[in-house]
């Protein structure tokens, strides 16, 4: 469609949940095709840009969620949950197949993140890829960092299955430094190392009482009960840091049944640097979080820790937003402990590049590779992840990986190949504060999560994951931003016709101009798009086409042609998951009937139902809902008027009114539906 760009038409914007990953994962498009019960292509659209997405869904900071345009109106989508629904559910192996396989074989160092990304991505580009692993299992910091109560290990285990099922081979047990090095993996024939190891220390506080007895390091203390299932604590534990890994830290040593468990840090309730649900769950399971206070010296008795000295903050970041702590003087203050937790961040160790010659690192322990070649200082060698970035988080990690793989490629190839969805475009700006009262304020499902007299116990996984029917309507209040309607300005006659339609007051046409604008409010509701006069709207993804491709799959079903009578049910998605039970719309296949779902059915066009008769239906059931309950607004009073207009149509040519129907139900599935379709079936076939 030739749209052309109009002052004040802004062209080509992406919805703000895909470009805040760093993946660029398509959030916005696997949420749109869970709301249309599409599952398995959803999984494999993840799978496309995350190899990691049961992980994944689990565990990252889901930046996604903080640009969601849903904030505006009432919460954002539970993006992440909505991964981990398809990442547990479903293991369908990436539909992209390898086209040309090379001949250079290539070594990754490091079964983390980063390096399984690089060993995925790879090995669908065409190379050969080995993992050489220290440890004996995958996951790297995911299995050494992360507690079980939050990424069972079978989640990484099934996500890297599907890595392995590519090709990529995984040496455990084989450290590099030690049983493999750069001169060795090169006479095995290796001809790139990739080197994408995570930050395996925990980082120290430079202060009076740090070697006491009873201080423990956040990682080590993680690893050590991950591996074992246990570790040597007190009876009053606390753990110093506002992270990810200090919550970490904290709900793991409440599962070891100390007395009390508190954290102590810089930040501010707002600022702490881990998501409102960590800390919440920290303290709902009995933390006691001290905010805005430094520590100031480790006290302690005959060697041991007895608390912690601390100091009112005045504020943790200076006016250029630099993290620079400032402290109230005199403003000492004892925290009573017995066994201290480091967990201020983590720091790497380089041991393992001991005598391999000519790895440039920095002062700060990170190793130095160009950041758009990901080449380090040794011919051959590249390096990402978390050991170049000095921080990072999954989803950044896995990122270096992906870039890396394509870097690699293009090194080894002499080629270009880019990747197009790091381009840069403009995000879909907020919700509009005019919009903001039009659109149905939803309410965000919940996580279900197990009882807290069952949790602390146990190491089993806290959050149990959502249902088919939870997910599916927790992804039907994504508003589809970026991939609304759109006019196409060649065939736009400026009549006015979608100002007049739309619920939501979107299309505009501006002073001076003759053509009209669609912006980023636009919610899909498809009105525009069947009552445009001159066909100049349409929407801009090919996952919204109001039914039409579901009605010609059905006809492409072998027998259908010989069922009598044969009947098309076009009905409302967004009413078909309302029941807890797993009620999906499978249940209700019958062999006189099949199913067309469409998420709205104000956006079925009067042409789509006589395009099933055309197919060869025998009769077209139309199922809306009733009432005022629909995603938009005033739904039932367009779809009257569409199915009126196709019914006197029908009339005209002399069909009989039997065999096009229209109820207005309370649910799309169930006993309702099938009494109407039942009868439906018993007419035509008197007819
Ligand atoms: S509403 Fe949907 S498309 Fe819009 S930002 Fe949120 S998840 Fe992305
Ligand atoms: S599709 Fe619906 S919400 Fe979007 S501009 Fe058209 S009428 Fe408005």
């Amino acid at each position: 469609m030739n749209t052309c760009a109009m002052p004040g038409k802004k062209m080509n914007e992406e919805a703000p949940c895909i470009l805040a990953c760093p993946l660029r994962q398509d959030a916005r498009d696997y949420v749109q095709l869970i709301a249309r019960g599409r599952f398995s292509e959803a999984f494999q659209l993840v799978r496309e840009r995350n190899p990691l997405p049961a992980a994944c869904g689990r565990i990252c900071t889901h930046p996604c969620e903080t640009k969601c345009r849903r904030n505006s109106t009432d919460a954002p989508i539970a993006i992440a949950w909505l991964k981990r629904f398809l990442g547990d559910n479903f293991s369908e192996e990436p539909r992209r197949t390898v086209a040309e396989r090379y001949p250079e074989k290539i070594a990754i160092i490091g079964a983390g993140p980063a390096g399984l990304t690089a060993a995925n991505d790879l090995a669908l580009l065409g190379y050969s890829c080995t993992i050489f692993e220290s440890n004996s299992t995958p996951g790297g910091m995911l299995r050494m960092g992360v507690p079980t109560y939050r990424l069972p290990r079978v989640s990484i285990d099934n996500d890297v299955d599907i890595i392995k099922k590519l090709g990529v081979d995984i040496q455990y047990n084989t450290t590099f430094g030690v049983d493999v090095t750069f001169d060795s993996l090169k006479k095995e024939g290796f001809s790139v190392v990739f080197l994408g190891v995570g930050l395996l220390e925990s980082r120290t506080l430079n202060i009076e009482g740090v070697e006491l007895n009873g201080v423990l390091k956040g990682v080590s203390f993680l690893n050590e009960v991950n591996t074992k299932g246990n570790a040597r604590i007190g009876k009053n534990v606390l753990v110093i840091g506002g992270g990810a890994v200090a919550m970490d830290c904290a709900r793991t040593a409440l599962r070891l049944k100390p007395d009390r468990v508190s954290v102590a840090c810089l930040e501010s309730r707002k600022e702490m640097p881990t998501t409102d649900f960590e800390i919440e769950e920290a303290i709902h399971e009995g933390t006691v979080v001290y905010n805005s206070v430094g520590p100031k010296r480790i006290v302690g008795k005959d060697g041991k820790v007895t608390g912690l000295e601390t100091l009112k903050v005045k504020y943790v970041f200076d006016e250029q937003k630099r993290f620079n702590p400032a402290f109230h003087e005199g403003s000492e203050s004892i925290i009573e402990a017995d066994t201290i937790i480091l967990a201020i961040g983590q720091a790497s160790n380089l041991s393992f590049l001991r005598g391999q010659e000519g790895i440039q690192v920095t002062r700060g322990g990170t190793i130095i590779a160009n950041p758009t070649t990901f080449s380090a200082s040794v011919h051959g060698v590249y390096a990402g992840g978390d050991i170049v970035l000095g921080r990072g988080t999954m989803t950044e990690s896995m990122a270096q990986g992906k870039k890396a793989a394509i870097a690699i490629h293009n090194a080894l190839r002499n080629t270009f190949l880019k990747d197009e969805k790091w381009a840069d475009k403009p995000a879909v700006s907020d919700v509009a504060a005019s919009k903001i009262g039009l659109i149905k304020k939803e309410q965000k499902q919940e996580m279900p999560t197990m009882s807290l007299d069952k949790r602390l116990s146990n190491f089993n996984e806290v959050e149990l994951g959502f249902s088919l029917n939870v997910a599916v309507r927790e992804a039907q209040r994504c508003m589809n931003c970026g991939a609304g309607a759109q006019v196409d300005d060649n065939l736009c006659v400026g009549c006015l016709t979608c100002v007049r339609v739309c619920p939501f007051e979107v299309p505009k046409i501006a002073k001076g101009d003759t053509t009209a604008y669609i912006d980023g409010d636009c919610q899909s509701c498809g009105l525009c798009v069947v009552e445009c006069p001159a066909k100049a709207i349409s929407f801009k993804t090919p996952l919204e086409d109001c039914g039409k491709d579901a009605l010609e799959a059905v006809f492409e079903e072998k027998f259908v042609q010989g069922i009598k009578p044969f009947i098309i049910n076009f009905y409302c998605q967004y009413s078909a998951y309302k029941e807890d039970k797993e009620s999906a719309t499978d249940n209700l296949l019958f062999f006189h009937v099949r199913r067309v779902g469409v998420l709205g059915l104000g956006k079925v066009e009067p042409s789509s139902y006589l395009r099933a008769f055309e197919l060869g239906a025998h009769g077209v059931l139309v199922t809306a809902c009733k009432d005022d309950t629909c995603h938009f607004c005033k739904d039932q009073e367009w779809v009257e008027k569409r199915v009126n207009y196709t019914a006197q149509l029908l009339r005209g040519l002399g069909m009989d009114s039997r065999r096009f129907q229209t109820h207005f139900v309370s649910s799309q599935n169930g006993k309702e539906i099938l009494d109407i379709a039942f009868r439906m079936v018993d007419e035509l076939r008197n007819l």
